[in-house]
């Protein structure tokens, strides 16, 4: 069984607290591991979540703020101190590259990894694989942001009744597979489309068409909701978003779990945050993020 999971590294907005790392977010999908915004001390909570530098193969910046990005200094040097044998590569806003650059050689050390820098400039595709297709949408916020999403091609899955009612079995299951007939009998007759997974990460922006773009129909998004919902005037002033806003996207793009994060460290009631998104009106899984929290995408519909 491939494992598709997210573990939160941290979720605290713009300084750590006790209880809070800066942000950090690592998306397991099947055997490739996706590193987003590794705000200050993503290291070492990657040693807590057991997380190891052999784990990743992409990081995902969605801009320069310290909270979401200081920490690349750390986890680069320890990519090539552990000598990871794959490529890394690295999205982030074009617009920031200098910070990229002075992340990435901070302080002197032994480069031995290839870490491909893949910036964005603007909304699209920016990987594909059979695995998942990774694109970028630009978001609005005082520094250039954009957010991420991962969709899965759709599949199909196989109907075991209709194969046997056009008696197909052993290895013509594979072939009608590969080759979508066999003789009068096609894919569709014997299969429906079996939708691919979906899940999306939306950091610091105030609402915008490109958050509603990334949570469409997503399995999973991880969202920031840096505010209460009376503090909305803060929120718009600073380019951020309310548990209540967040809760209404995830309501009107059908999303399945979502999973609210990047808090102001000014509330100290966490549970305050679910209840505004769901006053909001969603009604699906709900999480607020804690730091080494592991949460596995739903299940396929
Ligand atoms: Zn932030």
């Amino acid at each position: 069984m491939s494992v598709r999971e997210l573990v939160i590294l941290g979720t605290a907005s713009q300084v750590p607290t006790r209880h809070r790392n800066h942000n950090g977010y690592l998306l397991r999908w099947d055997g490739e591991g996706l590193l987003f915004d590794p705000g200050e001390g993503t290291q070492r909570q990657m040693l807590r979540a057991g997380v190891a530098a052999h784990d990743l193969h992409r990081i995902c910046v969605t801009h320069f703020h310290g909270d979401h990005s200081l920490g690349l200094a750390g986890v680069i040097q320890r990519i090539n101190l552990d000598r990871v044998p794959h490529e890394i590569t690295a999205h982030y806003p074009r617009s920031g590259r200098h910070f990229f650059e002075r992340l990435r050689y901070a302080t002197a050390y032994r480069e031995s990894v290839q870490l491909t820098e893949a910036p964005v400039a603007a909304d699209g595709v920016l990987a594909a694989s059979k695995a998942y297709t990774l694109e970028a949408r630009k978001l609005a916020h005082p520094v250039e942001s954009y957010g991420y999403r991962l969709v899965e091609p759709d599949g199909r899955r196989m109907l075991p009744e209709r194969l046997a009612s056009y008696g197909i079995k052993g290895p013509d299951v594979g072939r009608i597979q590969r080759e979508g007939a066999l003789g009068d009998v096609t894919l569709e007759d014997v299969s429906v489309v079996r939708r691919g997974q979906r899940f999306a990460f939306v950091m610091d922006t105030r609402l915008c068409d490109g958050v509603y773009a990334l949570a469409e129909g997503a399995d999973m998004l991880v969202i920031e909701s840096t505010f209460l919902d009376a503090d909305v005037e803060l929120a718009v002033e600073h380019g951020h978003l309310t548990a209540g806003q967040a809760g209404g996207v995830a309501r009107d793009a059908g999303v399945r779990h979502l999973v609210l994060t990047h808090f102001s460290q000014r509330y100290d009631d966490p549970d305050e945050f679910e209840r505004q998104a769901r006053a909001a009106g969603f009604e699906g899984e709900l999480t607020v993020a804690h730091d080494l929290l592991r949460v596995p995408l739903p299940k396929r519909r």
